[in-house]
């Protein structure tokens, strides 16, 4: 099956109330374990590249190639788009260039005004091209390629904005954070969210930042019309652990266990563990 954009899985998953998980991959071994997981869950599934990963990769092209060729080997049938995460007036063009089946412009360090200039021509260059586009309004907590965020609650009148010019889905701040949460965090925003979800007209939006938030809160996030949960951290974390695990137990130094093949199956095991847990809490098994 062809990448998708994201378009019609998140409007799916907003009527039925679920929500489709964004998985980040970083190389072959994440992009393989995320696409046989997700393909066995019968679950669709967004796969995030961040310009630093895609960078890291040798660029977006590799990346777009690389999935489009693996998404084919596998004869994965599951509806799988390739979505920019928090791209750049430049890095957007270029991903949309390279091949990718969806974007998200982060336009959010500019002052507003801005954010919508730019915001709005990109929503045109993917429309002209078949892509989805995500936008984001206020910055997220915690840090995103290297710009840090201080965790702000979006204001629902810059999201009302944003979502009149015709994004496909919207990123806004309720309190969430990239990477781990502080033992302090004072939790998502449902009053910020509501709001939120009352003045964007049943747009699907979205919830970075998906590692550490408590299962209740997901869900209830879900309910209000979060349709698009980013994960990113969290398989970096288990997959991290598995593989230290390994090498703790000397397995590398047993027969043939230094082969990358072996070397990193726990890892991948471990990845592949974790989406199914965030499928089963975001309710999109069987939903392909
Ligand atoms: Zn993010």
């Amino acid at each position: 099956m062809a990448l998708v954009s994201a378009k019609d899985m998140l409007v799916k998953a907003k009527t039925e109330g679920y929500a489709v998980a964004q998985f980040n991959i970083n190389n072959l071994e994440w992009t393989k374990a995320v696409l046989e997981a997700c393909e066995e869950a019968k679950s669709p599934v967004i796969l995030g590249v961040s310009e630093g990963a895609a960078k890291y990769m040798t660029g977006f092209k590799t990346v777009a190639d690389m999935v489009k060729a693996m998404v084919e080997s596998l004869n994965i049938t599951i509806p799988v788009a390739l979505h920019l995460d928090h791209g750049s007036y430049q890095g957007t063009q270029d991903a949309i260039k390279a091949g990718f089946s969806s974007v998200m412009f982060d336009g959010s360090h500019y002052p507003f005004e801005e954010n919508v200039a730019k915001s709005k021509e990109m929503i045109e260059l993917a429309h002209s091209k078949g892509l989805s586009i995500e936008c984001e309004v206020g910055s997220i907590g915690g840090e995103e390629d290297g710009v840090i965020g201080s965790g702000e609650l979006a204001d629902p009148r810059e999201c009302q904005a944003m979502a009149n010019l015709g994004i496909d889905f919207l990123a806004a701040g309720i309190g969430n954070i990239h990477g781990k949460y502080p033992e302090n965090w004072a939790g998502l925003s449902f009053e910020t969210l509501e709001e939120i979800s009352k003045v964007t007209n049943g747009l699907p939006l979205v919830l970075h930042g998906g590692t550490g938030i408590p299962a209740e809160q997901i869900k209830k996030a879900i309910s209000l019309g979060v349709s698009k949960i980013n994960v990113n951290t969290e398989l970096q974390l288990v997959f991290a652990e598995a593989t230290r695990k390994y090498i703790e137990d000397g397995k590398d130094l047993e027969g043939k266990g230094f082969d990358p093949r072996k070397l990193l199956a726990p890892g991948v095991a471990a990845i592949k563990a974790m989406v199914n847990e965030k499928i089963d809490i975001f309710g999109s098994r069987n939903k392909a």
